[in-house]
């Protein structure tokens, strides 16, 4: 059941994220027109077809087209013509061909959670690597992953090997689409994003060669934060990985029926509080209608840094919970989220250096996510050794210099209240705009952010035009806001 209550927004917030806006909900297709488009695509009537043994191709009238066009965000419906269910590099490669021949537009889909349905389209080609999700230890820190495989299920594997990945903690989150964007997490303060420790990747490009990240410089450099089916389609991912840590404590503060003057308080302590924090934490400021939750986890032992947060925060809020030390294993349950598909908006709502970035306007904002029950306003930290000058020399994620990500996120529970809650989420987002906010996180994207080139990829956004040109020249992977070429 898909019912979300105020305690679920809270729970999901705390690391999650969403979003996009476009409206535009395909007709379903008829009998009469799938028929035509046999006509076209002749084979796919076949589960296996002869063009490899594990590749199977799904067109809209098989019975498992329903479940595997779908994606998390309910709010978005499109219609594939035909779905590619791959096992392997090889049928990549067979199904991007399959896609050139057909003149298909190819998307790909890993753990089918972009806020804005990119990793589906109308009428083209979807490539599914849900299949494709097998963990290897290659060594005592070294493991190979398939981008399907979810956060759930690295973790499920990682852990009890006393290992991590600095990911995200969402359960259902493909590690695909996560780690092609950048990715971020409980940890990342310490070891950097999740494409920091991406150390290789196989790559099917734009006319199904198959290539390596360690041949490809370039492309490697590309995927750490700049390849979310802009150019071609990994199927496999060599990360690092760190031991776990012996404990791990959160701690909460919260402040109910605040009104927007005790939220500006809170939050520009709360900036305070967080500028100096150690590379073991992670803190989250949420607003949700007139409750201020904020979050502090830790990995290591910062007696100071909790004693810091009560002194600053603790006059200012109702509950204060002070975690205890707890296996890493089990904390991390709590930030596991819901698995089944929601209706949302969520998107980015900028990368800051600091308060100043939003003192002069951030009134306005809290006052509209007050008067809009189901709406919540979050920022996160990033900051620490994300900012490793290594880290900015090897990949395309280029907001290392601003430390706090923040998220604008709605959720409802039936189709007729997305108008409603897309409005209120534009009028909230035109604040942020109108005050020159522009740097933005692509892995919450907004199909209505204008510049989004340069809000996302910003100065990598030239390399990143001159690699899409080089390994899809035909453009067959694009979506509303993929990566153009140059020339
Ligand atoms: C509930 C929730 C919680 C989240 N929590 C976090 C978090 O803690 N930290 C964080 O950083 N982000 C978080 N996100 C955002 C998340 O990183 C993005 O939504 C991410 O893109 C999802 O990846 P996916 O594989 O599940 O999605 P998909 O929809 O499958 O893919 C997302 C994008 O990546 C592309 N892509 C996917 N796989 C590949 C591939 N193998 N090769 C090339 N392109 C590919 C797709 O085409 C699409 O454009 C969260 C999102 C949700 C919905």
């Amino acid at each position: 059941m898909n019912y979300v209550t105020r305690k679920d927004f809270l729970r999901w917030s705390v690391m999650g994220s969403v979003g996009l806006y476009l409206n535009s909900c395909h007709t379903k297709p008829t009998k009469e027109n799938i028929q035509s488009e046999n006509v076209i695509i002749n084979d796919t009537s076949q589960r296996s077809t002869d063009l490899s043994p594990d590749v199977t191709f799904y067109k809209r009238s098989d019975p498992e087209y329903e479940k595997l066009r779908t994606g998390f965000n309910k709010r978005i419906q499109k219609f594939p013509l035909i779905i590619a269910q791959c096992k392997s590099s090889q049928d990549i490669s067979v199904a991007v061909k399959y896609a050139q021949k057909n003149n298909l537009a190819v998307s790909v889909k890993s753990g089918g959670h972009c806020f804005e349905g990119f990793s589906s389209n109308n009428d083209g080609l979807v490539i599914d690597l849900s299949l494709m999700n097998t963990i290897e230890s290659i060594d005592e820190h070294t493991v190979k992953v398939g981008p399907g495989c979810t956060l759930a299920q690295l973790n499920d594997h990682l852990l009890p090997q006393n290992k991590i990945i600095p990911a995200g903690s969402c359960g259902g989150v493909g590690i695909g689409g996560l780690t092609l964007g950048g990715g971020y997490g409980l940890f990342s303060r310490k070891y950097g994003l999740t494409c920091d420790s991406l150390l290789d990747i196989t790559f099917i490009d734009g006319n199904g060669n198959i290539l390596t990240g360690s041949q490809e410089k370039d492309l490697l450099w590309a995927c750490r934060g700049g390849e979310n089916g802009n150019f071609g389609i990994v199927s496999e991912m060599i990360f690092k990985t760190y031991d776990t840590p012996a404990a791990f404590r959160s701690h909460r503060f919260k402040s109910h029926k605040a009104d927007a003057a005790h939220v500006e308080k809170m939050l520009e302590k709360w900036f305070e509080v967080t500028a100096e924090l150690p590379l073991s934490c992670f803190s989250a400021f949420v607003l949700n209608n007139k409750t201020v939750y904020i979050l502090l986890t830790d990995f290591e032992h910062h007696e100071e840094t909790v004693e810091a947060f009560k002194t600053s925060l603790g006059p200012l809020t109702d509950t204060i919970q002070i975690g205890k030390p707890q296996p890493l294993e089990q904390a991390l349950k709590v930030f596991r989220g819901k698995s089944a598909p929601l209706f949302f908006k969520n998107s980015s709502a900028g990368l800051y250096e600091n308060y100043e970035t939003i003192r002069p306007f951030i009134k306005e904002v809290i006052s509209k996510v007050i008067e809009t029950p189901g709406m919540i306003y979050q920022i996160n930290t990033l900051g620490g050794n994300i900012q490793q000058p290594e880290f900015e020399k090897t990949s395309a994620y280029p907001h290392r210099a601003l430390p706090y990500l923040s998220e604008l996120q709605t959720y409802w529970e039936v189709a007729s209240r997305s108008k409603y809650y897309e409005t209120k989420f534009e009028e909230v987002q035109s604040i942020f705009k109108a005050n020159n906010i522009t740097a933005q996180y692509r892995n919450y994207p907004d199909i209505q952010f204008n510049d989004w080139e340069k809000s996302y990829y910003g100065k990598s956004y030239e390399r990143l035009q001159q690699i899409k040109t080089k390994y899809d020249p035909h453009n067959i992977f694009r979506y509303e806001q993929s990566v153009r070429s140059n020339v």
